[in-house]
């Protein structure tokens, strides 16, 4: 599975508090991003949770 942060993420930093595993908050570039361009299969469980975590869902599947 890969992953996208839309553009309208706020910039909480959610994401990256509960999964630093998977996201970084990137401060210079002010942008979300996420560590792997594929999802390793044993994170993929914590990447779901994240994308239900998201208070304004700004975690999606990316379409290859
Ligand atoms: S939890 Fe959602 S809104 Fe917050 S930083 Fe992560 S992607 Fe952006």
């Amino acid at each position: 599975m890969k992953l996208e942060i839309k553009d309208y993420c706020i910039r909480c930093g959610l994401c990256e508090d509960l999964h630093g595993d998977i996201f970084h908050f990137n401060h210079d570039t002010d942008e979300i991003e996420v560590k792997y361009d594929e999802i390793p299969s044993e994170k993929e469980e914590a990447a779901k949770k994240a994308m239900a975590e998201c208070a304004i869902t700004a975690i999606y599947l990316a379409r290859d």
